[in-house]
């Protein structure tokens, strides 16, 4: 036999190919990776990880390269809401963002890294097998023909695959009937939505930390067969047609049209040619599944091609990649297919629609569902998984260790595992949150700690947008969710103009208005001698802090689910005398009131409600710039400091977990012993 130039071709530099080649490198292979484009792609593409992804790249110690990637948020089946955190018991669970792009670099430097031969602008022209090897064809750069001899051939090289092509593989499905575009515009200012519909499409708006705003939208009554790359202006006029609005002045930054295709190849193997990824199977992308199916193919070849290549293998391991894989592929397709059907069908679908939501109302539904989506169902029942190690048979590639060493149980990779489950997996995840007066002082930290937590928080304030929106990015910063909600309390109407946006932009985030956590934390102090305190303060003081929470919480009654938590910011004043604060203090004993009263009330419902008092507090205003001032109000406390917003924050968090179930209708001293004496 003529000695081979490498034992195994892989087309195409994308992450598919990309980890199948770090892989073969860990089994001790040589791999050589020919890829048509001359740079790695800028195009923003898939940005979503999931949970068996996320496995297999901890398992090659690539989580912590990766940044780690931030908590996408809950995620959704056919544009219905669903936390893929419920998946199951994978310290992963959940959905995580990480742009394409940047998967491409850390697995192009991990593979590379490992003796990997990745080679740009070769264009594969041809291929024939012969019994001992496969000869690829293909053009370089320089316009130079050159052959390259190997035991083996991987076409990872996506939807148009030519090894496909070259190989000659049946290549089954339907065409497209739906086409959707897709495009990252700056410099516009557009509304976040989430499949959103309207009468002649579906629309979806998102703009990331970065200002750039991704949209998708579908058109009921357009018909594929475009150019894969839209011009602006048509992706303009969709837009207007779906929605009625302009993008007139963005500017596109990427423009994509894309379909509901869906192939299968018949079998994943043609003699020494493998196909894995978007070669091996085509369906819509919705929901990142495409990228993920792709990344778990090439995890559970690579390590069946090494063991292969060093003789601790015989044939039939190889065959078991179609047997293990194809049926994966295939119930993926199923479920992408099925989502096409709820997102973009017509009214035809809103029956079926219906349904949907009422079943992902049931907690073992929606564990299915998630489960399938996050590739920790087995793939389902079809396929035999016999446990055994890669070596003798499919097994779980993804804990199994390309090449059989345990390089990937290092301490020091489970230490950096647990970190980043505790730091990113909180306790509120999947909930929503308003919190009233968040644009500042005690409700901004206490919505930054509830984000930090996994919710959804509305940062609510009177007037003061720019301050809410310095909370929600630094929120998102952090890699948390939340929106600004402008609306004044004490004022008539307030309740009403409150939940009529706080729904409506909680339906767009989430599909539903439920409202798990109410912190009724805004408040205005008084601060006159009571022999001058009018009686239009007075009313105010009440307005701002009594009536308005009583009525947000009567009114959220609706939204609360069971299970809910409601926390009202008191005041140590309460308990202590301050005669310059007699007013606000009786407002806040009103407070405690409704916590004790209504604890009761909502106590069948598993609803808890209860007080936090603070003591002195800095909220950033101005008195406590001034060190005398801050010196006489620290030495109230026990711990000779005044209070951090962060100090009532953290005893909120508390209040809003489940680890709070047991108490109901307290008040907790949040003052750091000021009331000790
Ligand atoms: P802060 O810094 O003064 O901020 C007040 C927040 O409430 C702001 O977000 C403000 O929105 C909002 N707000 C005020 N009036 C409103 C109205 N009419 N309608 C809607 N929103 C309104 O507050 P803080 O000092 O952190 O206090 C927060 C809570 O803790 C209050 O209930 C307060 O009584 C209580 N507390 C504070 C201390 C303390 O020492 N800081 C001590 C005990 C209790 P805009 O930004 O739009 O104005």
């Amino acid at each position: 036999m003529a000695a081979l130039d490498t034992d195994v071709v892989v087309v195409g530099a994308g992450p598919v190919g990309l980890l199948l080649a770090g892989d073969l490198r860990s089994g001790g292979a040589r791999v050589t990776v020919l890829e048509r484009l001359t740079e790695p792609t800028t195009e923003s593409r898939a940005s979503i990880l999931h949970a068996r992804t996320m496995e297999l790249l901890h398992a090659r110690g690539l989580v912590g390269r990766l940044g780690p990637p931030p908590d996408a948020g809950p995620g959704h089946f056919g544009g219905i809401p669903l936390d893929l955190a419920e998946a199951g018991d994978s310290p992963y669970a959940g959905q995580w963002k990480a742009p394409q792009t940047l998967v491409e670099t850390v697995l192009a430097d991990w593979a590379t890294g490992l003796g990997a031969e990745v080679r740009r602008g070769h264009t594969v022209t041809g291929l024939t097998q012969e019994p001992d090897r496969v000869d690829v064809l293909a053009v370089a750069p320089t316009g130079e023909r050159l052959r390259l001899s190997a035991a083996y051939v991987v076409g990872c090289d996506g939807e148009e695959s030519a090894v496909r092509r070259l190989a000659g593989f049946a290549f089954p499905g339907t065409g497209p009937t739906r086409e959707l575009l897709r495009a990252d515009l700056r410099g516009v200012d557009l509304r976040d939505r989430r499949f959103e519909r309207h009468p002649d499409g579906v629309a979806n708006a998102r703009r990331g930390p970065d200002g750039v705003t991704r949209i998708m939208v579908h058109a009921f009554d357009r018909v594929p067969g475009g150019p894969k790359t839209p011009s602006f202006e048509e992706v303009r006029a969709v837009w207007a047609h779906v929605t009625g609005e302009d993008l007139g002045g963005a500017e596109p930054l990427w423009l994509n049209a894309f379909h509901n295709a869906r192939r299968q190849a018949a079998c994943y193997r043609s003699g020494r040619v493998f196909l894995a990824g978007d070669a091996a199977h085509v369906q819509l992308p919705v929901g990142g599944q495409a990228l993920n199916l792709g990344l778990q193919d090439a995890a559970d070849l690579g390590g069946r091609l090494a063991a292969r290549l060093a003789g601790r293998a015989g044939e039939e391991l190889l065959d078991t990649y179609h047997a293990v894989r194809h049926p994966v592929g295939s119930r993926v397709l199923g479920n992408i297919e099925a989502q096409a059907q709820l997102l973009f069908g017509g009214p035809e679908m809103d029956g079926v629609r219906t349904v949907f939501r009422e079943l992902l109302g049931i907690a073992a539904a929606r564990r299915h569902l998630a489960a399938m989506i996050s590739g920790l169902d087995g793939g389902g029942p079809a396929p035999t998984r016999p446990g055994a190690p890669a070596v003798t048979g499919p097994g779980t590639p993804a804990m199994t260790p390309p090449g059989g060493t345990d390089v990937h149980g290092a301490p020091g990779t489970n230490r950096q595992h647990t970190t980043h489950r505790r730091n990113t997996m909180g306790k509120l995840t999947g909930k929503t949150a308003l919190v009233t007066g968040s644009s500042r002082g005690i409700g901004r930290a206490t919505a930054i700690r509830l984000a930090r937590e996994g919710a959804l928080v509305a940062v609510h304030c009177a007037s003061n947008g720019a301050a809410a929106d310095e909370t929600v990015a630094a929120i998102e910063k952090e890699g948390g969710r939340a929106f600004p909600l402008v609306a004044e309390l004490g004022v008539p109407g307030d309740v009403h103009e409150l939940f009529l946006k706080l729904e409506r932009e909680l339906k767009e985030r989430t599909g539903a208005t439920t409202v798990d956590i109410l912190v009724n934390n805004a408040g205005v102090m008084g601060g006159v001698a009571p022999e001058d305190l009018t009686p239009e303060a007075f009313d105010r003081l009440f307005a701002v802090n009594a009536k308005a929470p009583y009525f947000l919480l009567q009114r959220a009654l609706r939204n609360l689910p069971d299970g809910g938590r409601v926390i009202n910011i008191s005041s140590g004043l309460t308990r202590v005398a301050n005669p310059q604060e007699v007013a606000y203090a009786m407002t806040k004993g009103a407070i405690d009131q409704l916590t004790l009263h209504f604890a009761k009330h909502l106590g069948p419902r598993g609803i808890t409600v209860n007080s936090v008092g603070p003591g002195i507090t800095d909220n950033g205003t101005p008195v406590f710039d001034d060190k005398d001032a801050v010196a006489a109000m620290a030495s109230f406390s026990v711990f000779g400091r005044v209070g951090d917003t962060r100090d009532v924050a953290d005893v909120v968090a508390f209040l809003a977990s489940d680890d709070s179930r047991w108490i109901t209708g307290s008040y907790l001293d949040a003052s750091g012993g000021t009331l000790l004496g």
